[in-house]
Order: structure tokens, then sequence, then C-alpha cells
């Protein structure tokens, strides 16, 4: 055992024996911020996300497939457009670093010097969708809320990670807003099939984050014919602006 080790043990057993639990628990450090755990947990690589993410891609495979095959001459160019964060990259080590140091990482105050040097990962199915789109002649936009002023550090992180299509021209970052950059694409004189994302605003302007849980419910609703169609959604438990709502409670007659 290391000597470090050694005097940890030592300490919390001593603490353990001579104060009472309550005492104890005093002494312990403010950190309601690792009650993020849970859902980062589960996040990062749990075999359930890998499943449900290789799931999404499957079918987004699957939709493509079925689209060229009903419509095998396209008037215009077609287009697929992607989220990155949590869509195709993987973040949760800078979310994870910063639970476990306390850091309350919900202000996104770490985040630039991710986007600057951070090593995420790919979501799972992801490049074999992406290499299958340009195998296809399908042009890939990445549309994604990173900051424009680190670019060159975004086109480097994706090109690292070997996706296609990667250039200046095809990563359209922040900027302008989502629904300007998604109708850039349509100005451009491409027809865009499908749509992926973790978040619902990725989709459509009747998503924002501003709005009430019952008005995003209403908005599911109202585009429901488009959830495992042309829209792909993956799973994002550790963050998102669902984080503000109240939980529901069992009320026991
Ligand atoms: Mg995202």
């Amino acid at each position: 055992m290391k000597k470090n080790n050694f005097y940890t043990l030592f300490t919390a057993l001593l603490f353990s024996v001579a104060l009472p639990t309550s005492v104890s628990a005093k002494n312990q450090p403010d950190c309601s911020i690792q009650q993020y755990q849970m859902a980062l947990k589960y996040q990062q690589g749990s075999p359930e996300i890998q499943a449900l993410q290789q799931q999404s891609y499957a079918l987004a495979t699957l939709r493509i497939q079925q689209y060229l095959a009903q419509h095998p001459h396209p008037e215009k160019p077609l287009a697929v457009v992607t989220d990155l964060d949590e869509t195709v990259l993987d973040n949760s080590a800078l979310l994870a670093r910063d639970t476990l140091a306390c850091h309350d990482w919900s202000s996104w105050d770490t985040w630039s010097a991710w986007e600057k040097g951070g090593t995420p990962t790919l979501i799972a199915g992801s490049l074999d969708f992406f290499n299958f789109l340009n195998d296809q002649g399908i042009k890939i936009f990445y549309i994604s809320d990173r900051s424009d002023e680190n670019k060159n550090a975004t086109l480097a992180t994706l090109k690292q990670l070997k996706l296609p299509q990667v250039n200046a021209d095809q990563v359209l970052l922040l900027g302008p807003k989502k629904p300007q950059r998604r109708d850039s694409v349509t100005a451009q004189g491409y027809q865009t099939i499908m749509l992926l994302g973790d978040s619902l605003p990725d989709f459509s302007s009747d998503f924002n984050s501003k709005q009430t849980k019952a008005e995003g419910l209403a908005a599911v609703e109202k585009n429901k014919a488009h959830f495992g169609t042309d829209w792909i959604v993956l799973p994002n438990a550790s963050y998102g602006s669902w984080h503000k709502n109240t939980l529901k409670t069992w009320q026991t007659p």
C-alpha cells in the first residue's frame, strides 16, 4: 500500500471511530454537484447507452437506405445534418472530471478549454454511419453550437477521429442560430433528408431551451411523425434544458 493511501485509510478510520455520524457528515465538503454522477455513469459507456447509440445509428442507416430506394433519381443533391456533442462526440470525460472535482460545470466555464485541447471519443455507431453517407455521395453538414472562435480546434478533433467530409464549409458553428444554419444548407441547393441530434432544438425551431415542459411535450406530439423517420434522437442523460423540471411523486391515498 502506498504511503498516501495508508494515511488516507488511517484518517478515515480515526474519524469513523471518533466522531458520531452527524458530525462526520457535517465535515464532508458541500458537493451537491456530485448528484450528477448517476447520469454520467449511465452516459459514459454503459452497455445500455452503447446499445441505444448503436440502435439509433442502425435505424438512421435503414431510413437512408429506404429513402434512396424510393428516390433513385433525386432532383437535388442530398444532405444530412447532424449535431456534434453527444450525437457524434462523447464529452463525458470532461463532465466526469469536473463532477469528481466538485466543480459545477453547468455554466460551461471549462468547455472552451475542452474544445481547444479536449479528447472526446466517438459515439458508438456514428463513424460507420457517416462513412456510409459518404460512400452514398450524400453531403454531411455538422451543425453544432461549439464556438466559431475555436473552429480550427474542432476541425482538428473531427479529422483526428477520421470523420468524413470535415472541412470549414461543412462544419457550421455558432454563429448564427441553428435554424438559420439549417436554412443555409437548403439555400445552397441541397435537400436535407435527415437530422440527427441529442437535443430537440437540433431538429426544429418548434423546440427551444426556454419553453416549459408542457410546451416541449406539445411540440414532440406535433412532430411525432418525424421521430425515427427523418429525425433520429441520440440519448443524453447528462445535460439538457430538462434539468430544471420538478419530479412528480406518487401521492399515497
Ligand atoms: Mg448535442
